[in-house]
């Protein structure tokens, strides 16, 4: 038997970081969403006790180090099960991004296992999973919109965007989470994003607060290092995107687009110098 399951992207509408804990991490208020990019995730039973992994894409790794592989292999021990899978990962979404793609394709591959062997793991219980693997995975185990608090694990589920059209554009570099993490200082912050704004924003279905609640503290630090990301933020604002900020610790930027009308000029403008641009619609 063979199933499917979508691994949509997720953006952060807000994203702030509290403090340094003493385990290393850092302790994060952030409200998620996800976009209708979606990696898709085929698996198949294999009747040996074994877990293979391939991919259309040549550039993420296939064994032990991939995320959907960990997520099968923590799935398999903790429910016993002995019978092997062969998990096809057909990826759409740009690999370290700040879109958590691995982190969906965990969370996708928990989900599908959980159908393929009829194992009945309630969601709860998938997200705790899925916190071993990452702190984002128990976002992408659920969907929906949310606040995650803890170093992400932890989920309030809020109302979804009003639906719109969302463009992301990667710049071609590659931005690790972890050093962003280490170069940002949490003691210099002046202004954190308003949570509860943004919350309310929602609640209201006000595309408009939503645009002006935008807020990522970490943006500061990549748009240092990287001006390629200061430039593609300049540029969406300049091409007419009603609300625009970088996701995650980047570098993908993405902007909120209420017009459809306003989306050729944008992706034109746009594709001018960025390779990968993709428009596509928030999944409410
Ligand atoms: P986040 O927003 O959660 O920080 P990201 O979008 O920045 O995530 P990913 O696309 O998840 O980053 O990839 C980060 C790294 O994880 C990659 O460099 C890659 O080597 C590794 N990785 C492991 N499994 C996967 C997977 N299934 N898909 C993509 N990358 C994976």
């Amino acid at each position: 038997m063979k199933i499917y399951e979508k691994a949509p992207a997720k953006i952060n509408l807000l994203l702030d970081v509290l403090r340094k804990r003493e385990d290393g991490y850092h302790e994060v208020e952030m409200i998620m969403t996800m976009v209708d990019l979606a990696d898709r995730l085929e698996m198949e039973e294999l009747p040996r006790d074994t877990i293979i992994i391939s991919s259309q894409v040549g550039y993420i790794p296939l064994d032990e180090k991939n995320l959907a592989f960990q997520a099968a292999r923590l799935i398999k021990e903790r429910y016993d099960v002995k019978q092997g899978v062969y998990i096809h990962l057909d990826k759409k979404i740009p690999v370290a991004a700040g879109l958590a793609g691995g982190s969906s394709d965990a969370a996708a591959a928990l989900r599908g296992l959980n159908r393929l062997w009829k194992l009945q793991i309630p969601e709860d219980e998938l997200c705790r999973l899925g916190a071993e693997l990452g702190s984002d995975v128990p976002f992408c185990v659920t969907g929906g919109t949310a606040i995650a608090r803890g170093r992400g694990e932890v989920l309030e589920h809020i109302a979804n965007p009003p639906q719109c059209w969302v463009v992301l554009a990667k710049p071609p570099i590659n931005v690790s989470t972890a050093d962003v993490y280490g170069k940002f200082r949490a003691n210099e912050l002046k202004e954190h994003p308003s949570i509860s704004n943004m919350v309310d924003a929602l609640e209201r279905g006000s595309f408009n607060d939503i645009c002006d609640g935008l807020g990522n503290v970490l943006e500061n630090v990549t748009l240092d290092v990287y001006p390629e990301v200061m430039q593609l933020k300049e540029s969406m604002i300049r091409l007419g995107a009603d609300g625009v900020l970088m996701s995650g610790s980047g570098p993908t930027v993405f902007g909120l687009v209420s017009k459809e009308a306003k989306l050729p000029r944008i992706h034109n403008g746009l594709r001018g110098f960025c390779k990968e641009v993709y428009v596509v619609r928030m999944l409410t």
